[in-house]
């Protein structure tokens, strides 16, 4: 059985069910598996079934309280014509590396993955705990969470859905996709801030309106929620059952993953896919150059009291990385974290001991790369292997390059690594990010991201995925800019519309 408790308070301890409803734990803290002996697997058995089956058997030792049954119908509903790809998140061939493509579903972005598990796995748990409320899901978004919750919430029954997102600090169709659903449950508004702001923003709700408002309760779609953690362990299983599968390795060599990081949601994934016992030698933790976790997972220090950038890669520009919280539970222990997270909310940074940085670096390493890095990369792998990339994806890429070529930020530990293959995390479509994309190509701007669009199509060849191709026509539903101390009044108003 598995218990999550919470970071924070050792007392809270609930089932998957629970946990996925809450989202967060009261009192800020985040839920995480209390054991981890609890989560070891036969990798070597799920490497042998197909996305779905790998979905059921992880889903089944993560959510097991929902029983075998439910979590049976739940894979299947989410991933039922939803995906582009047969196999949900197909691995390609990129010069000596391997790209896993992670961006096939709705939104053209890696989060469709998990948030089209997410709701299903609500609204199963809403019955099994005799909940009676409304939810009403509160995400802060960096640009890609918000339009792939969207598309995993809108019409479910029960739910309804309020995205946060930065005035100004996401790309225009990026906007678009969250600004053209028009269906009655969903709520996009901007806030005059950045995503921090945003993210601060909402935390704060969640203690503040700690109970449901006039039926509707609130919960997360971040990737604080555990609902969202889970099903992204499932591609990295998928990663290493391809690469057997085309004999790129031997079952049971070792593989090294290079994840554009910003919340820490998707590497903690895969940290867990490690912890259950998939052959993993290296974490790389690609960041852009708000490299807050470079110095973290070099120095130990933890430091958010920095200058803020707008990169190319506007998914992975953050100063609080909030999944981190969950390593530091395991590798740190629940009292040292509690008083970490204590000195990063009260002076801005926190620094871990030895001890406990050496346990990290074990597995992590801390890597950044510049906008300029990324572009060059987009580039020479584009000229070199004829494989187009996203920013994020680049970011990834250059780091893997600085990774292989043991040009790491001075004075840092580096541990070497026996990988048989590396896999590059591919987060978002090229399409996504057209303008940035022909930027880095060297070719002409033209006037809109849907002319970019069109031009990139012409470059490559590949249809633009349906989702990206439909939203410059729609007309904009959602016209809301707030400031950050509206969003309270913001959110009572919208439930008490949907109770
Ligand atoms: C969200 C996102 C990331 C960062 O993932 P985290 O889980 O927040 O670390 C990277 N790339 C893209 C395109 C994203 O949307």
């Amino acid at each position: 059985m598995i218990e999550y408790v919470s970071t924070r308070n050792k007392d809270i301890r609930v089932r998957s069910g629970k946990a996925i409803l809450d989202g967060q734990a009261s009192g800020g803290g985040l839920y995480v598996p209390a054991d981890l002996e609890a989560i070891k697997a036969d990798w070597r058995g799920i490497i042998k079934l197909d996305f779905r089956g790998m979905a059921k058997a992880i889903w089944n030792i993560f959510f097991d309280d929902y029983g075998e049954e439910a979590i049976d119908r739940l894979v299947e509903a989410s991933y039922k014509d939803k995906f582009s790809a047969q196999d949900i998140t197909p691995l390609v061939k990129a010069g000596d590396a391997y790209v896993l493509e992670l961006w096939h579903g709705p939104t053209s972005a890696f989060k469709d993955v998990a948030l089209s598990a997410l709701p299903n796995l609500m609204s199963a748990a809403r019955g099994m705990n005799g909940f009676t409320d409304d939810i009403m899901i509160l995400t802060a978004t960096s640009g890609d969470t918000g339009s792939a919750a969207i598309q995993g919430f809108r019409d479910v029954p029960g739910t309804g859905i309020i995205v946060f997102y930065p005035h100004g600090g996401v790309s225009d169709t990026q906007r678009l996709q969250m600004v053209t659903p028009d269906s009655a449950n969903v709520t996009a508004c901007a806030i005059r801030g950045n995503f921090d702001d945003a993210q601060t923003g909402v935390k704060k709700l969640f203690r503040e309106i700690p109970r449901p408002v006039e039926g509707v309760a609130l919960s997360s779609a971040n990737s604080i929620n555990i609902g969202r953690l889970v099903p992204q362990i499932v591609y990295y299983f998928s990663a290493y059952a391809q690469l057997v599968k085309s004999g790129a390795i031997t079952e049971g060599d070792k593989i090294d993953f290079v994840v554009p990081t910003g919340n820490f949601g998707d590497i903690m994934a895969g940290w867990y896919a490690f912890k259950m016992g998939l052959p993993v030698s290296r974490l790389v933790c690609a960041s852009n150059k708000n490299d807050v976790l470079t110095e973290f997972l070099n120095t130990g220090h933890y430091d958010r009291k920095r200058e803020f950038y707008k990169t190319t890669s506007p998914s992975m520009d953050i100063l609080v990385s909030s999944n981190l919280e969950r390593l530091l539970w395991y590798i740190c222990g629940p009292e040292h974290t509690l008083s970490y997270m204590k000195q990063l909310e009260e002076t801005g940074e926190y620094q871990i001991t030895d001890d406990e940085l050496f346990e990290m670096q074990k597995v992590f390493t801390g890597v950044f790369a510049s906008d300029e890095d990324g572009a060059a990369a987009i580039k020479g792998v584009f000229e070199s292997d004829g494989y187009l990339m996203d920013t994020h994806t680049s970011i990834a890429w250059a780091c893997m390059e600085k990774y292989r070529s043991g040009d790491s930020p001075e004075g840092t530990v580096s541990f070497g690594t026996d990988a048989a293959a590396t896999v590059v995390l591919s987060t978002a479509s090229p399409y996504k990010f057209s303008a940035a994309v022909l930027e880095a190509l060297g070719e002409e701007l033209t006037g809109s991201d849907e002319e970019n669009m069109k031009k990139v199509r012409g470059i490559t060849g590949a249809e633009v995925p349906s989702g990206l191709a439909g939203i410059f026509a729609k007309p904009v539903i959602h016209k809301d800019v707030i400031d950050i101390s509206a969003m309270k009044s913001y959110v009572i108003e919208k439930c008490t519309k949907q109770g």
